[in-house]
C-alpha cells in the first residue's frame, strides 16, 4: 500500500477488522496468474505478461502467510484460486499444509476444472473440502469461442470427478454475457440439477484486461432470475445470508438451490468478509482495490510472523466502504482478474 494507512483509531483486535465494522475471515489465495483457458471476460487472447518467476511466492512463503492468516488473524476459510490453481505444481502440498493448521480452516478452490478429473481424488485426500468449477455454456462451439480453447469435455469430466471424490457441494460458477450465452440460464440449471451440482450466476464485473466492460452489455441478476422463472419456481431460501455473496433461491420448492451473485447491481460490500493474497505476495482488501500491501518484501526482509500480521491488519483497516463501480470516479484495478485471483 502506498504510504502506511492511518491506524491510530484502530481497536487492539488481533482480527482483520476495518473502519466499517466488518471482519475479514475469508482468505482468497491466488496460486498463479497463468491459465490454460483465455476466457474473453478475464484474459486477452495473447500478449499478457506473466508475473516474473522470482516475484512469485514459494510454497514455503505461501504456507507461512496462510498460517499467519489462520493462526493470528482469525481467518476461518481459505479458497485457492488464480489464474488456474491446478497449474500450480505444489498445490497438493499447499492444501495439505493448510489442512494441518490448528484451527483447521475450511478449504476450497475455484477452478476451470480442465485437469480436475485426474486431480480431484488426490486433492480431497490432501484436505480440500469443496470446489467451484466455472462453466458458462453447455455447447462445445460456444465454449471454444468463449474460452478460446476446445476443452468442454474436460470440464464435464472434472465436475464428475469432483462429485465422486466427495468435494461437495460441487458448485458451478456461470457468467452470462449478452449475445453470447444469455439464453443458457435454464439449460445450465437443468444440467446442474440433473448432476447434483449447485449453480451460481455471477454478474460480469469490470475486470477484463481490455477494459471493455460496458454496463449495458451486462446481463443483470434481475434478467437472470426472470429467465429462470420461465421454467422454474424460485422462492427465497429462508435464513440469514451473512457474508455470503450469493442470494439463494429454492428451485421448485427445494431442496435444490440456485444462487445469483449480483456484485454490480446489488453489491454486498457491507457484508464483505474477504481478504486476498496474490501469487506475488500482495495483500488486497478488495477485488477492486487500487492499492496493495507488499507482504513478500516483509517475508524476504526477515520480518517476524507478528510483524507480518500487523501489516496485514493495517491493510484490512484501510478497506474502502464499497467497490464504487457506480461512482463517477471509478477506474478498474490495474491487474486483470486472472492476476488478482477471482
Ligand atoms: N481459473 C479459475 C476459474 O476460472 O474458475 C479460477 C480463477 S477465475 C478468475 C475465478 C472466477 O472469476 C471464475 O468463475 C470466472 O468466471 C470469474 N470471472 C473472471 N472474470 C470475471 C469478470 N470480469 N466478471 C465476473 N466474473 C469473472
Ligand atoms: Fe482462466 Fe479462470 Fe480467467 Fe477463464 S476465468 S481465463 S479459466 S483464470
Amino acid at each position: 500500500m502506498r504510504g502506511n494507512p492511518d491506524t491510530s483509531e484502530r481497536p487492539g483486535s488481533p482480527l482483520l477488522v476495518d473502519r466499517f465494522g466488518r471482519v475479514a475471515t475469508d482468505l482468497r489465495v491466488s496460486l498463479t496468474d497463468r491459465c490454460n483457458l483465455r476466457c474473453t471476460y478475464c484474459m486477452p487472447a495473447e500478449g499478457l505478461d506473466w508475473l516474473p518467476k522470482p516475484d512469485l511466492l514459494s510454497d514455503d512463503e505461501l504456507t507461512r502467510l496462510i498460517g499467519i492468516a489462520v493462526t493470528r488473524l482469525g481467518v476461518t476459510d481459505v479458497r485457492f484460486t488464480g489464474g488456474e490453481p491446478l497449474l500450480r505444481p505444489g498445490l497438493d502440498d499447499v492444501v495439505a499444509a493448510t489442512a494441518a493448521l490448528d484451527p483447521r480452516p475450511r478449504i476450497s478452490m475455484t477452478t476451470n476444472g480442465l485437469t480436475l478429473a485426474k486431480r480431484a481424488a488426490g486433492l480431497a485426500a490432501a484436505g480440500l473440502d469443496r470446489v467451484n468449477v466455472s462453466l458458462d455454456t453447455l455447447d462445445p462451439e460456444r465454449f471454444h469461442r468463449l474460452t478460446r480453447r476446445d476443452r468442454l469435455a474436460d470440464v464435464f469430466a472434472g465436475l464428475a470427478a469432483a462429485r465422486d471424490a466427495g468435494l461437495a457441494p460441487v458448485k458451478v460458477n456461470t457468467v452470462l454475457m449478452r449475445g453470447v450465452n444469455e439464453d443458457e440460464a435454464v439449460p445450465l440449471l437443468r444440467h446442474c440439477l440433473a448432476h447434483g451440482y449447485q449453480l451460481r450466476f455471477i454478474e460480469q464485473m469490470p475486470l477484463d484486461p481490455q477494459h471493455g466492460w460496458n454496463r449495458d452489455d451486462m446481463v443483470t441478476a434481475e434478467e437472470i432470475l426472470a429467465s429462470l422463472r420461465t421454467a422454474f419456481t424460485l422462492t427465497p431460501e429462508p435464513g440469514e445470508r451473512g457474508g455470503a455473496p450469493a442470494e439463494r433461491w429454492l428451485v421448485d420448492g427445494g431442496p435444490a438451490v440456485v444462487g445469483v451473485i449480483a456484485s454490480v447491481t446489488r453489491p454486498f460490500c457491507a457484508a464483505c468478509d474477504r481478504t486476498r493474497l496474490t501469487a506475488d505476495g500482495q495483500v488486497r482488501n478488495c477485488l477492486f482495490s487500487r492499492s496493495e500491501t507488499d507482504l513478500r518484501a516483509l517475508l524476504r526482509g526477515g520480518a517476524s510472523d507478528e510483524e507480518v500480521a500487523a501489516v496485514w491488519r493495517g491493510n484490512a483497516w484501510a478497506k474502502a466502504e464499497g467497490h464504487g463501480i457506480d461512482s463517477a470516479g471509478f477506474s478498474q484495478p490495474d491487474r486483470p482478474m486472472s492476476a488478482i485471483g477471482g
